[in-house]
């Protein structure tokens, strides 16, 4: 018990070893292998959804690229048909100009001379004429000669729903425009000069040598139509520059037709001029760029704010930003894609461009719809993942739980038997009488270990009957080897015994010891005159008596035969021969039937201080002796250890 508790320090208790246990053979291997495999599994799902997302990018690049050669070649298209037109109207004019005067002109003269400077209505068509011109048949040539173009003009921009006018301007200022316009000197003074415009001069032999159609930048229509971009074709009569053709477009409409429609991925279009101007978007592209795009700006709500170019704000290049500066690149580089961030947001942009007017055609995709299906498949992935971790913590939390408790359950099945053999070897050591038959544990070895225990006990009672069983014989071996069969007294061993211890006592302690040899007189003659079964009832009769009669502290026994041993400690001699002689007369008046009478003679020797030791018996002897001489029935004394001359028998009678 007391090593157990020793140890006790350095040990740990059996639950917690089993619980060790579990958890290195079993929790921990189990967990290691499920998180591994969860890894790998996030891992690979990582690197599928990598690739994916790849292969959507990619394949997202591919389409707005397709989608940026097919817009380009749209616009591009669209922009090429209107010049194409315009140049057909260059060369009607042309001819118009070229041939002489065909017909009278006698219903202009009341309009023209009475309302000049107004509003002259010729058909859909109108016709402003400047107060600076002068009102003469040149212009009024003029007027009937381009008449002849009102229904071409009127096709061309009814047929063609990018453009909004088509209008002609003389190097005089006589101006037709369709559609027809009655607020025109609302907008322009009286003496109105169109050929100082951007639509007039960029079509002059100076700026157009060629004579090509050109197209304008995007400006302000003064009329307020919002932004607008024209072509210009010059007409020439021979090298005289007749006047301009100005065919317009708003890029509201272009924008409307071009860059309206609902492109994949919610991607949003925009047109740049060859400077950077935005000159038309999508409504997904303003909301990209954080632009709002201004379409239908009237110059009479506020004229303050007018000009005839964009705001710096449509000019991408121009800001001081780093999207601007990423911009920048892309616009001047060669790269027809890049991934590019804007307010936040990636995108993929492709750039693509307008052969007609160097315009450049953008599409910006974001990417997060391009990877939306597989960031949606990647949320369930994880949210999957997650409930997965959920469970397997709850799991692994409840086998935990579990695990504690079985190993509990079962490192108190095993210490419960261990214990309470424990106990029952603690129980065997102290002597304690407790115990009893334990339950079953259903565990073989510690059910045979129970039964160990109930197999001790039964041995330890066993024990414990052998050893009461032993006691009791080894005192009857004890008692018959000192005692004399016949007369139950001492022996002759025990009175040699007795008498070693009383002398040893007797010179240690100073005191004094006397020793009486008795003797029955006559004896022979009772085993023949009555039998030896007679005499041997005489001896226990006589011992009895002696036992009954002598001192408590007095030791009487059998030194042989007849011959009893008194041993009287702390007795001295005249005291000694007192009791002796006394125990005589009682024996003297006994009758021991059929014997009558039976007297005893005795011999005591004495000692005193150093007078005894080994000559004590013999001197007792030697007094019997004299006993006998003197007559039988009477006590000797031998005498002490004095001079030899005062020596003398002490005699009591
Ligand atoms: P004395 O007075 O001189 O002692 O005469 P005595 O006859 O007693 O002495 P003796 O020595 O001549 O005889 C002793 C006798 O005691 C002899 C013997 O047969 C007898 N005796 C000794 N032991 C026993 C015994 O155990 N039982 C019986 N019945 N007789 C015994
Ligand atoms: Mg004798
Ligand atoms: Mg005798």
């Amino acid at each position: 018990m007391k090593a157990i508790t020793n140890t006790e320090n350095m040990s740990k208790d059996l639950g917690s070893v089993v619980r060790r246990s579990f958890l290195k053979t079993a929790l921990i291997p189990i967990m290691t292998v499920e998180v591994v495999l969860l890894s790998l599994y996030l891992v690979s799902n990582h690197y599928i959804v990598e690739k994916n997302l790849e292969l959507l990018r990619n394949n997202a690049l591919e389409t707005i690229s397709d989608i940026s050669i097919s817009e380009a070649r749209n616009i591009d298209d669209q922009l090429r048909e209107i010049s194409r037109n315009n140049r057909s109207l260059q060369v009607e004019h042309q001819a118009l100009f070229a041939h002489g005067l065909t017909q009278k002109l006698t219903f202009l003269d009341s309009a023209i001379t009475e309302d000049f400077g107004e509003i002259n209505k010729f058909g859909h068509t109108s016709v402003f004429v400047s107060s600076n011109t002068d009102l003469g048949p040149e212009v009024s040539e003029k007027i009937v000669r381009t008449e002849k173009m009102e229904v071409r003009f009127e096709t061309l921009v009814d047929s063609n729903p990018n453009l909004v006018s088509s209008q002609f301007i003389s190097w005089d200022n006589v101006v037709r425009t369709y559609p027809f316009v009655d607020d025109f000197y609302d907008k322009h003074p009286y003496d109105f000069d169109l050929t100082k415009t951007k639509s007039y001069y960029l079509a002059n032999e100076k700026n157009n040598p060629s004579r090509e159609s050109v197209w304008t930048d995007p400006y302000l229509d003064p009329s307020g139509k919002g932004w607008m971009l024209s072509n210009l074709t010059p007409v020439y009569k021979n090298n005289f520059l007749e006047g301009v053709n100005v065919l317009t477009v708003t890029l509201n409409t272009f924008s409307k037709h071009i860059l309206s429609k609902d492109l994949q991925w919610s991607s949003g279009g925009l047109v740049m001029d060859q400077h950077g101007n935005i000159l038309t978007m999508s409504r997904s592209a303003e909301k990209f760029l954080g632009l709002s795009d201004v379409k239908n700006y009237n110059l009479k709500d506020k004229p303050e704010n007018l000009a005839i170019t964009r705001p710096t704000k449509f000019n991408l290049l121009k800001q001081n930003t780093m999207t601007g500066m990423y911009f920048s690149e892309f616009f001047n580089g060669n790269e027809e894609s890049m991934e590019f961030a804007l307010q936040g947001e990636d995108f993929l942009i492709t750039k693509r461009i307008v052969p007609e007017t160097g315009w450049q055609l953008f599409i910006l995709t974001p990417l997060n719809n391009v990877y939306e299906p597989i960031k949606i498949e990647e949320a369930k992935i994880e949210r999957l993942c997650m409930m997965f971790l959920g469970l397997a913590v709850i799991f692994y939390s409840i086998f935990f739980i579990r695990l504690t408790k079985s190993a509990k359950k079962l490192s108190k099945r095993i210490t419960k038997p261990i214990e309470q053999v424990t106990h029952m070897i603690t129980a065997y050591e102290s002597d304690d009488a407790t115990h009893k038959i334990h339950e079953p544990v259903h565990i073989t070895e510690l059910d045979n270990l129970l039964s160990m225990n109930f197999k001790i006990q039964k041995a330890k009672v066993r024990y414990q009957k052998l050893s009461k069983e032993m006691n009791v014989k080894n005192k009857q071996l004890k008692t018959l080897a000192i005692t004399d069969q016949l007369t139950q007294l001492y022996n002759r061993l025990k009175l040699d015994e007795v008498l070693a211890y009383e002398i040893a006592r007797a010179l240690r302690d100073k005191s004094p010891l006397t020793v009486a040899i008795i003797d029955i007189d006559k004896f022979k003659s009772v085993n023949d005159t009555f039998g030896h079964q007679i005499g041997d009832a005489v001896l226990i009769g006589v011992a009895g008596v002696m036992l009954k009669n002598v001192r408590s502290t007095d030791i009487v026994g059998r030194w042989g035969g007849e011959e009893f041993m008194l041993i009287l400690p702390n007795t001295p001699l005249e005291s000694a021969i007192e009791h002796v002689n006394h125990l005589r007369k009682i024996i003297e008046g006994s009758q021991f039937n059929p014997v009558k009478q039976v007297t005893i003679s005795a011999g005591l020797a004495s000692c005193v201080e150093f007078g005894c030791a080994k000559r004590l018996v013999e001197d007792a002897d030697q007094a019997l002796y004299e006993a006998k001489n003197n007559g039988r029935n009477r006590v000797e004394a031998a005498p002490m250890a004095i001079p030899p001359a005062d020596q003398k028998h002490i005699v009591a009678v």
